[in-house]
C-alpha cells in the first residue's frame, strides 16, 4: 500500500500510545495506531534504539517482538553461554590454587540450573517491565513492512495490528543460523540447543570452528559429551590471531575434545529426525556422517550433530519487497542518506544489518541510530550539526569491522 493510500502518519493528530486499534482479520478495514518510531525486533539492539530515539522527549515508540523481549542474547546466546562457561573457568582456576580441598568438580545438574536462573527461566516479564518503564509501548507479534512507514503485526492469536511511524521504522530483527548441506534434512541442533541443553548427547559431532563452536565444545564436553569437532579449515577461530586458535585447540584437546581439521561431511543420515522435538533434547535417533578430509574418507556415528557454521541477517518475510527493497542490497547499511539504498524513514541495526554480530557492537550502533532518528525528528543532527541523512554505510563496514562481518559468517 502506498503512503498516499495509507495517509501520511506524520500528519496523524494522535500522539501517545496509538490513535486507535482494531484486531480484525482481512476483509475489515484496520485502523492504524500511530507512533513516532516503530522498531521491529525487541532484542538488546531494538530496545536500545527505541530508547535512544525517544529518551527525554514526548515522542512515542512501539517495540514489536515476536518471541521474547531481550532477544537471542538474553535467552539463547550471550547470557546462557557465559552462565555455563564461568563455573568451568572457576573450576579450572581452582585446580591450580592452594588452600582448596579437591576434587573441585562441575555438577551438570547445578550448571544447568544456573543457566536456567540466568535466562529467567525463559520468562521475559522483567524485560517487558523495562520496556514500559522506558516509555516504550510493547507490541507482541511478528512485524512486517506493509508499505512506507507502515508495519503490520500479526499477534499470537492471529489478530493483526497496523502501526504507522511518523518519523522512522527501525529494523532490529537479529540473525538466524545458516545451516549448510548436508545437515538440512537431519534436524541438527543449532546454538539454541547448545545453550539450552537439557539432555546431554553421549556422542556429539560439532560442525564449525568459530566462537560459538568453541564455546559450545567446552561446556558440552564438561557436561559429559564426547565431542568431535569437524572444522573445514586448518585452525580454530580462523579470523583471530593464529595463536588464539592454537591455544583454544590445545585447551579443548586437554579437555578430551577431538578436532578434525580440513574435514567436512559429504552426507548425513538420521532415522526419526524430528525438528519439533524441543530445544536441547535429542532431535531423533543416531546420525551417521560420511566425512571427507585430508586423511581420506571415513564415517562417524554420533547421537547428535550441532551445527555452528555462522548466522545471517534475519530479513526474510519482513515485507522488504512491499517498499521496493531486496535484502541482498542492504548488507552493512544502517542509515538512510548518501548512497544508501534505505529510504529516508528506514534504519537497519544490529545483527540484522550484517555488521559484526555482537551485542556490544549492536548496542553501540543502536545508540547512533536512535540519536540519528531523534535528531531528524528534532530537525537537527545531535552530534555533528549535519543532516543525519548524510550518515552512511557504517564506518565499521567500510573499514576494519567488515572483518567483524566476515568473522560472523565463520562463527
Ligand atoms: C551462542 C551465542 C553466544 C553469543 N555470545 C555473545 C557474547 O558473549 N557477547 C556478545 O557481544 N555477543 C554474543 N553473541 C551475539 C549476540 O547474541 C547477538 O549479536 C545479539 O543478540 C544481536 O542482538 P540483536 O538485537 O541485533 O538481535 P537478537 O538478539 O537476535 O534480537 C532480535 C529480536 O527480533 C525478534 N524478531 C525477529 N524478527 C521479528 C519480526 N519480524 N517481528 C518481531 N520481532 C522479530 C526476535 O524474536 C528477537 O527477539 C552470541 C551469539 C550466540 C549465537
Amino acid at each position: 500500500m502506498s503512503e498516499q493510500q495509507s495517509g501520511d502518519p506524520r500528519d496523524a493528530r494522535s500522539r501517545g500510545t496509538g490513535a486507535s486499534r482494531n484486531g480484525s482479520h482481512d476483509g475489515e478495514a484496520r485502523a492504524a495506531e500511530a507512533y513516532d518510531v516503530v522498531v521491529i525486533g525487541g532484542g538488546p539492539v531494538g530496545e536500545n534504539a527505541a530508547d535512544y530515539a525517544i529518551r527525554g522527549t514526548d515522542r512515542t515508540a512501539a517495540l514489536v517482538e515476536a518471541e521474547l523481549y531481550g532477544g537471542e542474547c538474553s535467552y539463547w546466546a550471550c547470557m546462557p553461554s557465559k552462565a555455563l562457561l564461568h563455573p568451568l573457568d572457576v573450576v579450572a582456576e581452582a585446580e591450580h590454587l592452594g588452600g582448596i580441598e579437591r576434587p573441585v568438580r562441575v555438577s551438570p545438574r547445578e550448571l544447568m540450573a544456573r543457566r536456567d536462573e540466568w535466562v529467567s527461566r525463559y520468562d521475559d516479564a522483567g524485560q517487558e517491565h523495562w520496556v514500559r518503564s522506558a516509555g516504550i509501548t510493547p507490541v507482541r507479534g511478528r512485524g512486517r513492512l506493509a508499505g512506507p512507514r507502515v508495519v503490520e503485526v500479526e499477534g499470537p492469536d492471529g489478530s493483526v495490528r497496523r502501526l504507522e511511524a511518523r518519523e522512522a521504522v527501525i529494523v532490529a530483527t537479529g540473525s538466524s543460523p545458516a545451516v549448510p548441506e548436508p545437515y538440512r534434512g537431519i534436524a541438527a541442533w543449532g546454538s539454541r540447543d547448545a545453550t539450552g541443553v537439557r539432555e546431554v548427547p553421549e556422542r556429539l559431532a560439532l560442525v564449525g570452528g568459530g566462537v560459538v563452536a568453541c564455546e559450545s565444545a567446552r561446556w558440552l564436553s564438561a557436561l559429559g559429551s564426547r565431542v568431535t569437532m569437524i572444522v573445514r579449515g586448518d585452525a580454530l577461530l580462523g579470523s583471530a590471531e593464529p595463536f588464539a586458535g592454537e591455544a583454544v585447540a590445545e585447551s579443548l584437546r586437554e579437555q578430551g575434545v577431538t578436532i578434525l581439521f580440513g574435514a567436512q561431511a559429504r552426507g548425513a543420515e538420521r532415522e526419526g529426525a524430528d525438528p519439533d522435538a524441543g530445544v536441547g533434547v535429542p532431535h531423533g535417533g543416531p546420525v551417521t556422517l560420511e566425512l571427507t578430509g585430508s586423511d581420506g574418507d571415513s564415517s562417524l556415528t554420533v547421537d547428535e550433530v550441532l551445527v555452528a557454521t555462522g548466522r545471517r541477517p534475519a530479513l526474510d518475510d519482513l515485507g522488504l519487497d512491499a517498499v521496493g527493497l531486496d535484502a541482498r542490497d542492504l548488507r552493512g547499511w544502517t542509515h538512510p542518506g548518501g548512497d544508501s539504498p534505505l529510504p529516508e524513514w528506514l534504519y537497519l541495526v544490529g545483527d540484522a544489518s550484517g555488521e559484526a554480530p555482537l551485542t556490544h557492537w549492536g548496542k553501540y550502533r543502536a545508540r547512533q541510530v536512535g540519536l540519528a532518528v531523534a535528531a531528524a525528528a528534532a530537525g537537527t543532527s545531535a552530534r555533528t550539526g549535519r543532516s543525519p541523512k548524510n550518515s552512511c554505510r557504517s564506518a565499521a563496514t567500510r573499514s576494519g569491522a567488515s572483518a567483524g562481518s566476515r568473522w560472523a559468517v565463520s562463527r
